[in-house]
């Protein structure tokens, strides 16, 4: 049986069943389910919805600057493509698989059409670690995961972006990578460097849309950001910026991490500061504005809000009981799983979802892709106005539907996404 076929019987024999604790990719098809169940989605397209389209593993081989050639594994998942081209990040990290891509293109289906962006949704990744490898290395595995995987993409058919351990870089390279064999196509990548023909806003994006959201559920909540002691996982594009602007709307920045640690304070961390620290190449541990935090403590701090910006799976079922915070915002995606769900539901928490939080990304990706099919540039304040309008107003139509069925957020948010795309399918015919 090949792995597409193994995983489309797991999808729809054994994972109904299962309760949690499962893999990524199982969660990510039980928040389908259940948003299935209580929308009555029709059973066909619900088959449809199941599968991913197209699972693509290859060899990426790559000489090491020591002369040896090593070989890495890299995919690329297209989820579902019936609201238009393929639309996802390309991840370099040492926990990539194809369980986890899988995962992370699905939950870009379900991101795109709850922010009602035209894309379906896909992922891409290598297993290998970037922390570890030199410029030179980067450039060339870039490369040549673009080369292995260009035959499948196209600026109508799917178009990758940065995730963990990729940045605006690493797309110039692949973008010049995919024009070696097709001529000039700025529109085959999203999250470029501005003098490419990326967006301006892009950068920030994620994290802008991530503090939007918060603001406005603090609104609905009827509290001040200034009353808020807020802490954020992970300092790359979506933690630094996330802190940045937080801390710009007011509220109090208590502890910042990355990989190798973190940085607590009570009275409020300088995220300036901070940032220097970081870029000249200290440790958060080591930060002399706080206090040294165990990576692995970071989740349980005491704070209001906790914005998980780093990788998955971070809140699970054997820490969750500890988190003290009151407010979840997912700006990484996947970091609470399946089995924590219910216990922050049934301690009030309000989790916004990573398909809501860190949409951002995605619809500056949008702005960015549109711009390049017009040979175009908008003006920042242009991109900031728009990708307002559209977090806003997405953030508004969840909290409605959730009020409206009495379910939480992310269920809300899986409804609307679930139903958007299964009425795609139906009016393409597919079924
Ligand atoms: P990045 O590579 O720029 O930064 C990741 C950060 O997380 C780094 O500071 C790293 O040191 C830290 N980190 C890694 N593992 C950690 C751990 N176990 N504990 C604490 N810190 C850890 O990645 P990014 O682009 O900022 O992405 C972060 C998250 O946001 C990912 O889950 C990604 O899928 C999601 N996301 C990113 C975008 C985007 O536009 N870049 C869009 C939507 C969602």
């Amino acid at each position: 049986m090949t792995q597409t076929q193994q995983a489309r019987q797991a999808s729809i024999i054994a994972f109904p069943q299962q309760a949690g604790g499962g893999t990524a990719w199982q969660d990510a098809q039980a928040y389908l389910e259940r948003a299935a169940r209580q929308t009555g989605v029709d059973a066909e397209a619900l088959l449809l919805l199941r599968s991913p389209f197209r699972e693509l593993h290859v060899e990426v081989p790559v000489r090491r600057d020591n002369g040896r050639l090593e070989v890495f594994s890299g995919y690329r998942v297209q989820h579902n493509g019936a609201r238009g081209p393929y639309k996802g990040g390309i991840r370099f990290h040492p926990d990539v698989d194809l369980d986890e891509i899988r995962a992370l293109a699905a939950l870009m289906t379900w991101k795109c059409a709850l922010v009602d962006v035209p894309f379906g949704g896909a992922k891409g990744g290598v297993h290998c670690d970037p922390t570890q490898m030199s410029e030179g290395e980067l450039n060339r595995l870039a490369r040549r995961y673009m080369q292995n995987v260009s035959h499948i993409l196209g600026v109508t058919r799917d178009i990758p972006a940065p995730d963990m351990g990729t940045n605006a870089k690493t797309m110039a390279w692949m973008m010049d990578a995919y024009g070696a064999a097709h001529g000039y196509t700025p529109g085959i990548v999203t999250g470029k460097p501005v003098e490419l023909g990326g967006s301006y806003g892009r950068e920030s994006a994620t994290g802008r849309g991530a503090v939007l959201v918060l603001l406005e559920l603090c609104r609905d909540l009827g509290v001040a950001p200034q009353d808020l002691q807020v802490a954020v996982q992970g300092f790359g594009n979506v933690g630094s910026w996330t802190a940045r602007l937080a801390q710009e709307a007011g509220f109090r920045i208590v502890a910042l991490s990355d990989l190798r640690g973190g940085t607590y304070n009570a009275e409020g961390i300088d995220v300036e500061a901070f940032r220097s620290w970081v870029e000249s190449g200290g440790s958060p541990t080591e930060f002399a504005g706080g206090d040294a935090v165990h990576a692995t403590d970071f989740v349980t701090l005491p704070c209001d809000v906790l914005i998980p910006a780093a990788t998955g799976e971070v809140i699970h079922s054997g820490n969750v009981r500890g988190v003290r915070a009151t407010i979840i915002v997912e700006a990484a995606n996947h970091p609470i799983t399946l089995s924590a769900e219910p216990v922050l539901a049934q301690a009030g928490v309000s989790v916004v979802p990573d398909i809501l939080a860190n949409a951002g990304g995605v619809v500056v990706s949008y702005f960015e892709w549109t711009q390049n099919i017009q040979q175009f540039r908008w003006p920042e304040e242009r991109v900031n106005e728009e990708l307002s309008a559209r977090m806003i107003g997405s953030y508004r139509e969840v909290r409605e539907t959730a009020g409206a069925r009495g379910v939480t957020m992310r269920e809300a948010a899986f409804v609307i996404a679930v139903e958007r795309v299964a009425a795609a399918i139906k009016l393409r015919g597919f079924v």
